[in-house]
């Protein structure tokens, strides 16, 4: 479903993605972890051509997304994203947020918008918090927030970035659960992150990544009992 192929990255001199190989499967987990600055945002943002490569191809399905003539808003719609920042619309109730894609992008009338935006409230677990604004919620349901507004796309990807980074520690757990819901039910999914217990209960593969390289492709359990790069022992040895 997603495919790299010998994709370089440069910013300016800067080579941040070196030579990266790497199948996506439909319906696979992938957690990519690795050091901060490694490129593992970049990695996820080429995916959307939120960044565009230097070289290589990437592609998801059959269309080329560093192809020029590949129309990246269509290839968009198809891909979901989730920021470690939620990124919400400050002024917008929760279901604002979440009908204005599905409006404007897919057309949909402000019925169905709202039907769909209620739905996948109730999914992330606050059918309640409709009418609240983004500073009326907490940071594990502002999050929820934004992985419903996601889902309210029908996107065939889900791209995570450190989307637990940034709450309290508290309410890392219930953005997990809803993560791990998805997961189950078969989404396609790239998540960097540092929760090292969601990589090895959900995640299908792990990729280390270090200075812009895929050093380890491994097994979670594998890549957690036993890794193979001294980079990776280095870091597991750090944040475990
Ligand atoms: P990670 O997500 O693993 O922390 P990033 O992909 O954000 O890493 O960044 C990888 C490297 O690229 C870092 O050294 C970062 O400073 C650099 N970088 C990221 N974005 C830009 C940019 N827009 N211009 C120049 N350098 C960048
Ligand atoms: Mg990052």
């Amino acid at each position: 479903m997603i495919s790299f192929n010998n994709v370089n990255k440069y910013y300016g001199d800067f080579h941040v993605l070196k030579n990266i190989n790497l199948m996506i499967n439909k319906g696979e987990v992938v957690v990519i972890i690795g050091p901060s600055g490694s490129g593992k945002s970049t990695l996820l943002r080429c995916i959307n051509r939120l960044e565009t490569i230097s070289d290589g191809s990437l592609t998801i399905g059959d269309k080329a997304i560093h192809d020029k003539n590949t129309d990246i808003n269509k290839v968009r719609q198809r891909i979901g994203m989730v920021f470690q920042q939620f990124n919400l619309y400050p002024h917008k109730t929760a279901l604002e947020n979440i009908t204005l894609a599905p409006m404007n992008v897919l057309k949909k009338s402000k019925e169905e918008a709202k039907e769909t935006a209620e739905f996948y409230l109730g999914k992330v677990g606050i059918p309640n918090k409709a009418s609240s604004y983004p500073s009326q919620l907490s940071g594990g349901q502002q999050q929820r927030v934004a992985i419903a507004r996601a889902l309210a796309m029908k996107p065939e990807i889900l791209l995570f970035d450190e989307p637990t980074s940034a709450l309290d520690p508290e309410m890392v757990g219930e953005v997990l659960d809803v993560m791990k819901t998805l997961a189950k039910e078969g989404m396609t999914m790239v998540v960097v992150t540092h929760e090292m217990g969601f990589a090895k209960e959900v995640g299908d593969r792990i990729i280390f990544i270090d200075e812009g390289q895929i050093l380890e492709v491994a097994d979670p359990v594998e890549f957690f009992e036993n890794p193979q790069e001294d980079r990776a022992k280095l870091f597991l040895s750090r944040i475990l």
